[in-house]
C-alpha cells in the first residue's frame, strides 16, 4: 500500500470516528430521553386512572409489552440508522481525505520529479568528468603534459558547467519557496529594466546586437531584484538565440490597471510543438539543444517570478524570423 493511500485510510478512520461519537452519542441521548419521556406520560395517565394512589398502581401486561416493542423498535430503527452513516460518511469520508490530501501528493510528486530531473542534468557533465579521468588513469605514466593541461581545462569546463546549473536550481528553489511571500514596494519599471540592460549590454556588444528600449516608467507592486531578474533572462535568451548584429526591442505598454512589457528578437524562434513546453523545467527546443548551451531552467524561474507578481507570461514565434515574450504585470493601484 502506498503512502498516500495509507494516509488516505487514516483520515477516513478520523473522519468517521468523530461522526460516529457525534451520531452515536446523539441517538443514545434521544433513546434515554424517549423511553423516559414515554415511561413517564403513560404512567401519569395510569396512575390517575388508579385514582392517584401509586400502592395500587399497576401497568397491564398489554401496555407493558406495547411499551417495551416500542423501545425496541426505536433502538433498532437507532442501529440502522447509525449503520447507514457508518457507511455513508465511510464512503464521503474516503472521497473527502482523497480530496484533502490530494494537493500534499501533487507536491511530493512534483518534488521528486525535480529530484529526477535535477540528478539526470547533475549526472551528465559529472559522467563527462569521470570518463575523461579514467581514460587519463589508464594511460598512467605515458601521459603527456599537453594531455593533463587538456585534461585540466575540460575538467575545469565540465565544473563550470555543474555550477551554472547548481546555481540556476538554487534560484529555482528559491523562487518556488518565495512564491507567496515576497517582500512587495514599490519598483520603478524603468529602474528594474535598466539593472536588466546593464546585466546583458556587455553580451549583446560581443554579439553585435543592438537593444531597443521604449520602457515608460511606471510603479509596479513587486521586489525589483526578482523583477529585474526576470527582464535579465528574457533579454538573455534573446542574445542566445540570436544571429549575431540583429535588434533586439523591449517596449511597454499601459492598458488599465496592467502594463505589457515585450522582448522581441530576430532570432532562431521556437516552433509550435516546443512553445507549449518552455516555461517547463529543463525543458529545450531541439533547435537550440545542440548548439547553443543551457538547461532550460531560466524560463522557468522567469515563470515563477511573474506569478508570484500576479502576472502572466506568454510567448509568439515563428521560425527562423523571432520570438516575443510578453510578460503582464498589474500596476500599483493607489
Ligand atoms: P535555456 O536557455 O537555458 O535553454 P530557458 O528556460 O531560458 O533555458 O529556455 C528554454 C528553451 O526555450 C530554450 O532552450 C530555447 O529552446 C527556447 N527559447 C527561450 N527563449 C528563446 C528565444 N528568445 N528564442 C528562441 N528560443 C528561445
Amino acid at each position: 500500500m502506498t503512502t498516500f493511500h495509507y494516509a488516505r485510510l487514516k483520515l477516513t478512520a478520523w473522519y468517521l470516528l468523530i461522526i460516529m461519537v457525534v451520531s452515536i452519542t446523539f441517538s443514545i441521548t434521544f433513546y434515554v430521553v424517549c423511553s423516559f419521556g414515554i415511561d413517564r406520560i403513560v404512567g401519569s395517565r395510569y396512575l390517575l386512572s388508579a385514582g392517584g394512589n401509586p400502592d395500587r398502581f399497576v401497568l397491564p401486561l398489554s401496555i407493558r409489552t406495547e411499551l417495551e416493542d416500542f423501545k425496541t423498535g426505536l433502538c433498532f430503527a437507532f442501529v440502522i440508522i447509525n449503520g447507514f452513516i457508518f457507511v455513508f460518511a465511510g464512503g464521503v469520508g474516503y472521497f473527502l481525505a482523497g480530496r484533502t490530501l490530494q494537493p500534499i501528493r501533487d507536491m511530493l510528486d512534483e518534488q521528486n520529479r525535480f529530484i529526477t530531473d535535477a540528478s539526470h542534468e547533475l549526472k551528465t557533465p559529472l559522467t563527462a568528468l569521470r570518463s575523461e579521468f579514467e581514460v587519463a588513469m589508464l594511460d598512467g605514466k605515458k601521459i603527456s603534459h599537453t594531455s593533463i593541461l587538456a585534461l585540466i581545462s575540460s575538467g575545469f569546463d565540465e565544473i563550470v558547467k555543474l555550477q551554472q546549473l547548481t546555481e540556476q536550481l538554487m534560484k529555482l528553489t528559491r523562487q518556488q519557496k518565495r512564491k507567496n511571500n515576497i517582500p512587495h514596494g514599490d519598483v520603478s519599471l524603468l529602474e528594474i529594466i535598466e539593472v536588466a540592460l546593464k546585466n546583458v549590454i556587455p553580451i549583446a556588444k560581443q554579439k553585435h546586437i543592438v537593444i531597443q528600449q521604449e520602457i515608460d516608467d511606471y510603479i509596479l507592486n513587486g521586489e525589483s531584484s526578482s523583477l529585474s531578474k526576470l527582464f535579465t533572462i528574457l533579454l538573455d535568451n534573446a542574445i542566445k538565440y540570436s544571429p549575431d548584429k540583429r535588434q533586439i526591442k523591449i517596449i511597454s505598454q499601459k492598458s488599465g490597471h496592467t502594463i505589457a512589457v515585450m522582448v522581441s528578437d530576430q532570432g532562431i524562434g521556437i516552433n509550435e510543438k516546443d512553445v507549449l513546453h518552455i516555461f517547463e523545467r529543463f525543458y529545450r527546443a531541439d533547435t537550440s539543444r545542440s548548439k547553443i548551451s543551457g538547461y532550460g531552467l531560466g524560463l522557468a524561474i522567469a515563470k515563477e517570478i511573474v506569478e508570484s507578481h500576479k502576472g502572466t507570461i506568454s510567448v509568439k514565434s515563428t521560425l527562423a524570423q523571432g520570438t516575443t515574450f510578453t510578460v503582464q504585470l498589474p500596476l500599483k493601484t493607489v
